[in-house]
């Protein structure tokens, strides 16, 4: 055989592997897109936000858990892009601005919940309140106070984040969702829940005893954010067994559920450089994604999208590391970035958040499902 033909045969063999490849590739991604069966809309949307996890946070998070870059599970979904979150006045977002982005669809000023800022000023319908609209159950999990920002974006409408009170008030006689566990305190109070027609619980024990009749509930598990996973919860739940607890509450309606589940320790363990701190908070929000997709697999509606308002502490990973060891990493620093951040879907309607994306498009990604 003559070199030429040698060097042929060898271009033609390159281009079939390369078709096999993207034939893969494109069979692969079809596949995931129908994951669940066709092109129905999903009945349950499970929205989780790693508040300030870059692609680096995920990557500490993988290396300690299973040595390798990307052995967490949501780094497994068959949908994944990058998403833009700058805010509308500055290219370094807040978990305000950021959260109402998703929430509404709106870019805002950094600190505004939900209302247009700049612009008229007037309530923006959220998300959650259009769910709630629709028929559907909605609620909110979180491991900071259920009145910070990222929480408060999805169901309180003020001008400033630091308004708990106010905050506190549109979530419980506005929005109403039938479900809020996260801190208490910073505005938020039994009294005004329980007022406002809310079962009030503040330990994990009441919390896992909790049934379907006792809707709307408000767990306020301690007075502010609820402590980090490396200092232990004490008698109050993890983020996991609150989503689990969540789900079980939530999907006995077969109407279906919106619940957004945020991982608000991420961005306060990067915002102190204490790569420590966010491994452990990392860990359980992976845990608390695997808890839904243990209970979405079995369930033929739902669409998980994880992602993160911005990265916190420009974080850099210098060395990867081997299981149970923290990868030698770089901080940048204690303030936010513009980093865009990482977004994995599954399930239902998860392939229209492919290949990149701003925040704001995953609000209309979101009410696309919902209103299809
Ligand atoms: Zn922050």
């Amino acid at each position: 055989m003559s070199i030429l033909t040698r060097s042929r045969l060898g271009r033609l063999s390159f281009l079939l592997f390369i078709i096999a490849v993207s034939g893969a590739l494109i069979l692969s991604f079809l596949v995931s897109c129908s994951i669940n069966g066709g092109d129905d809309s999903p009945r349950n949307i499970i929205l989780f936000i790693g508040d300030g996890m870059g692609e680096a946070q995920v990557k500490v998070g993988s290396y300690f858990a299973t040595g390798m870059e990307a052995g967490l599970p949501f780094q497994q979904f068959p949908v994944r892009s990058v998403v833009t979150t700058y805010s509308a006045d500055s290219p370094i977002t807040d978990s305000a601005a950021a959260a109402t982005a998703m929430a509404t669809g709106r870019k805002v000023n950094n600190g505004v919940l939900s209302v247009a800022i700049p612009g008229d000023g007037e309530p923006l319908e959220t998300i959650l309140e259009l769910s709630l609209k629709q028929g559907r159950r909605a609620g909110i999990v979180t491991t900071t106070s259920i009145t910070h920002a990222t929480p408060a974006a999805f169901a309180a409408h003020q001008p400033s984040r630091t308004d708990g009170a106010s905050i506190a008030r549109d979530m419980l006689h506005g929005a109403k969702p039938d479900l809020l566990f996260g801190g208490g305190g910073e505005g938020m109070d039994p009294q005004m829940a329980q007022e406002s027609g809310y079962r009030v619980i503040t330990d994990r024990e009441s919390m896992l005893k909790l049934t379907f009749k006792d809707l709307p509930v408000s767990g306020q598990f301690g007075t502010t954010h609820m402590p980090y996973e490396s200092e232990g919860l004490g008698n109050l739940p993890h983020l996991s067994e609150m989503t689990q607890k969540a789900i079980d509450l939530l999907s006995q309606d077969p109407a279906g559920f919106f619940l957004v589940v945020e991982g608000g320790r991420i961005d306060h363990a990067a915002h102190r450089n204490d790569v420590q701190l966010l491994v452990g908070e990392v860990l359980e929000f992976s845990r608390a994604v695997e808890v839904a997709l243990q209970w979405a697999e079995g369930d033929s509606h739902t669409l998980i999208v994880v992602t993160a308002d911005h990265e916190t502490g420009g974080l850099e990973i210098l060395h990867g590391a081997s299981q149970g060891q923290i990868p030698e990493v770089r901080w940048s620093t204690t303030g936010h970035t513009g980093i865009p951040v990482p977004l994995y879907a599954w399930g239902l309607g998860a392939c229209s958040f492919a290949p990149q994306l701003d925040n704001t498009e995953i609000h209309q990604r979101l009410k696309g499902c919902l209103l299809k």
